[in-house]
């Protein structure tokens, strides 16, 4: 094989290696991903529920401001009573205590029901801190896992790049410029083996006479139908 084309089907098996390391890598980070994505969302979740909590503590307070003054209005009225002349001023008087002491209930009613919601809002969010911890701890986990995974794809494209370096060196510069146009839409499928005489490429069939050029391999030949270079392997 030329010495040329035998550099270039070189060449492209190193970049398409080195591009391959690409998605090996957002395979090993996205259990991570995904793991760290649960858990943010969890702390958002816990977040909202802190909010809502506090909201209700608010409601709660204004509610016992409320009680107390309800529970002053009936010592008023009772103090006021003892004190009432006529049977219209009494029966006014009763009238005002009994309102009062059903705002009071109401209002003790709304602090047990608010009571509640804060209980139930509660329990959830504990729930979610468990699961939130765990899931902390499992990232914590994969954080050492993928770290050596990573140390270690890192070390083997580091070398395929040692290897494209020394190749490009060795390369004639036009012969490169060439391919590296190539490689600009045809990505890593710039250079092709051809096989059962149909570029591997475009997987149309080639004439002859650029078939017969390929097998000899004396020059670099591209596809006729979309400009690859060809090859045949194993000669
Ligand atoms: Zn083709």
């Amino acid at each position: 094989m030329n010495k040329y084309l035998q550099q270039l089907v070189e060449l492209s098996k190193f970049d398409k290696e080195i591009d391959d390391f690409t998605p090996r890598i957002e395979n090993v980070q996205k259990t991570y991903r995904v793991t760290k994505e649960e858990c943010d969302a969890i702390s958002a979740n816990i977040e909202q529920l802190d909010n809502e909590v506090s909201d209700i503590k608010v409601q709660k307070s204004q509610t016992n401001a409320h009680i107390a003054e309800f529970a002053a209005k009936i010592k008023d009225v009772a103090k006021k009573s003892g004190l009432a002349k006529s049977e219209k001023e009494v029966k006014a008087l009763n009238l005002e205590e009994e309102i009062a002491k059903e705002q009071l209930e109401a209002a003790n009613e709304e602090i047990a029901r608010l009571e509640k919601i804060i209980d139930s809002k509660n329990a959830s969010k504990e729930e979610l801190v468990a699961k939130k911890s765990e899931l902390e701890a499992k990232l914590t986990q994969i954080e050492a896992e993928i770290s050596s995974e990573l140390e270690a794809i890192e070390k083997e494209r580091a070398e395929v790049y040692a290897q494209k370096t020394k190749l490009v060196g060795e390369m004639n510069q036009k012969i490169l410029t060439f391919y590296e146009k190539i490689r600009k839409w045809a990505h890593n499928s710039a250079v092709v083996p051809v096989r059962k005489q149909a570029c591997y490429g475009c997987f149309m069939q080639i004439n002859d006479k650029t078939f017969a050029a390929v097998v000899r391999a004396e020059d670099i030949v591209t596809c006729p139908h979309c400009g690859r270079i060809l090859y045949k392997e194993n000669i």
